[in-house]
């Protein structure tokens, strides 16, 4: 009994930190990458939705989601 509470409580508090830590992340839903530099830009720093250049080479980037913030791909 005390076993699954504390699961549960472990649960709760793991689920509540990633929303935190999501909502104080702007509007990052990923960011821009060049393969070729690993350059990488944030998509909250990108105005509108095409794509930047890259600074280093200028070629067109390309968009990535974040990992984090997508719990499964299915
Ligand atoms: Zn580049």
């Amino acid at each position: 009994m005390s076993v699954l509470e504390t699961v549960k409580d472990v649960l709760r508090a793991s689920t509540e930190s990633a929303d935190r830590g999501e909502g104080s992340g702007a509007a990052s839903k990923g960011a821009y990458w060049c393969d070729d530099c690993g350059e990488r830009i944030p998509d909250a720093d990108v105005e509108g939705d095409d794509p930047p250049a890259c600074p280093s080479c200028g070629e067109t980037m390309r968009f990535e989601r974040s990992p984090s913030s997508t719990g499964c791909a299915c």
